[in-house]
């Protein structure tokens, strides 16, 4: 399922993960794990991701 990215938190292992409108996280550096992500790292490029729609796999798996 498409959700919205409302914000960034970075986890216990100093990670990025999206804060999706669902209420879920995903992280963004790892998914998939070959694809790195440098505008994570800055706040400008996070702020810019906001908004922007993310797969929320936890939300397709509740719904099946
Ligand atoms: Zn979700």
């Amino acid at each position: 399922m498409q959700q919205a990215i409302i914000g960034f938190h970075l986890d216990k292992e100093n990670d990025w993960v999206a804060d999706l409108a669902c209420g879920h996280g995903q992280h963004v550096r790892h998914n998939p794990p070959w694809q790195n992500r440098p505008w994570v790292m800055t706040e400008q490029g996070r702020q810019e991701k906001v908004g922007l729609m993310l797969e929320c796999k936890k939300c397709d798996e509740q719904s099946e």
